[in-house]
């Protein structure tokens, strides 16, 4: 029986590298019936707003959701549908693998690492208080009374919510993860020693949780010293563990370890919803220019089948597309040198195609 899975093409590069992606995950054998739905800045016109009711319900009802990149609409009162969607379906996991393809374009070798970010609450929260508004101003003199601590007028305040229920799911998703796919430690990453109630809390949890696992290393590091190591000592890390914006932020540098924003792909996870998706924003300037890399594209598909289940169609698309990278020739600009010759995106695609199609 085929699959029934929620499509999203996105905006910008969206499209394009969301049909190569789709032709790839098709060319490996596995049957799925894709329900096309919209969203983003050019469905604003039609629908008037960037996330319609329809792609919504499409996702309820078919529960798994591959998602292109979406364009952040300015001025139209949503803040990111990226951090609608994880609000929305208590996608309370974001979990990205950064590992080395032999031809990527890094100074590294040997990293294999998985970032397990808490993507709900944190500074993500969306509880922001504007400077100047009454509600900012009446919060101020709530902190001065309680604290002692005087805040200017003309103070913005953003909170950062961490609370027990949620880092013990996510601390416990990280853990099974771990176990579940032979990883042998797990690094939790914090800055306890200057937020004691949300990172404190944080991190207390995890220790706690960690001693269900003997059989998994548990170390924790404060975040300024892992962005340190991970530059230093990548090789050293295995499985992550963040609280949401730590994780923003750690994942972003694991991109640059490994080739770029072209090779890294998340899945965002809750109870019973599942979407993945490129972690690359819809890069408007490369719109239709058939020029971007849809690595991260195929590998959100890859995550997607892996998450399914699918582990021979996830291990042949992962295959063939870790074969066109490391022979380098029909790679997207982002794999080369200035100066050295390269293909487009449906090109690469149809490198990967080949592949599927020639020795499996
Ligand atoms: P971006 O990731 O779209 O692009 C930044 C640069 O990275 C590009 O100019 C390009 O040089 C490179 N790049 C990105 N994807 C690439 C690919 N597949 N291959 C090769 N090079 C690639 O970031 P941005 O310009 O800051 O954001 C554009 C829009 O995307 C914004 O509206 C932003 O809010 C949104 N965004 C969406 C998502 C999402 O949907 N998950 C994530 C991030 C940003």
């Amino acid at each position: 029986m085929a699959y029934k899975i929620t499509l999203i093409p996105g905006d910008g590069i969206g499209p394009e590298i969301t049909e190569v992606a789709v032709k790839c995950i098709e060319a490996t054998g596995i049957k799925i019936h894709w329900d096309i739905k919209l969203a983003g800045e050019e469905c604003i016109e039609k629908y008037g707003t960037p996330i319609p009711e329809e792609t919504i319900r499409s996702i309820e009802e078919n529960k798994i959701c591959l998602k292109g990149p979406i364009t952040t609409p300015v001025g139209t009162g949503f803040r990111s549908i990226n951090v609608f969607l994880r609000q929305h379906f208590k996608l309370y996991v974001c979990l990205r693998p950064f590992k080395i393809y032999k031809g990527a374009k890094t100074k590294f070798e040997n990293i294999d690492i998985v970032i397990i970010r808490e993507n709900m609450e944190d500074l993500y929260a969306g509880i922001e208080f504007e400077k100047g508004k009454e509600e900012t101003l009446e919060l101020i003199k709530f902190i001065e009374k309680t604290t002692g601590k005087k805040l200017s007028e003309n103070t913005g305040i953003s909170i950062k919510p961490i609370s027990i229920e949620n880092s013990e799911k996510i601390v416990r998703f990280g853990f099974e993860y771990a176990r579940k796919n032979n990883r042998k430690k797990v690094t939790v990453v914090h800055k306890a020693n200057i937020m004691k109630y949300s990172d404190g809390l944080f991190l207390e949890v995890a220790k706690n949780i960690a001693k269900e696992y003997p059989d998994i290393e548990f170390e924790d590091k404060i975040v300024d010293n892992m962005a340190m190591q991970l530059v230093q000592k990548p090789e050293l890390y295995d499985v992550i563990i963040c609280p949401n914006l730590y994780g923003d932020i750690l994942s972003d540098l694991c991109a640059g370890l490994i080739g770029g924003l072209g090779l890294s792909a998340g899945a965002n996870i809750g109870e019973d919803v599942a979407i993945f998706e490129p972690t690359h924003g819809s890069a408007p300037k490369y719109k239709g220019m058939n020029k971007v890399n849809p690595s991260a594209m195929i590998l959100a598909g890859i995550l997607m089948l892996d998450y399914l289940g699918e582990i021979y169609y996830r291990d042949k698309l992962e295959k063939a597309l870790a074969e066109v990278i490391s022979e380098g020739k029909y790679v997207t600009y982002d794999f080369k040198q200035e100066g050295e010759s390269y293909v487009g995106t449906k090109e690469m695609g149809e490198a990967i195609i080949k592949k599927l199609e020639e020795k499996w």
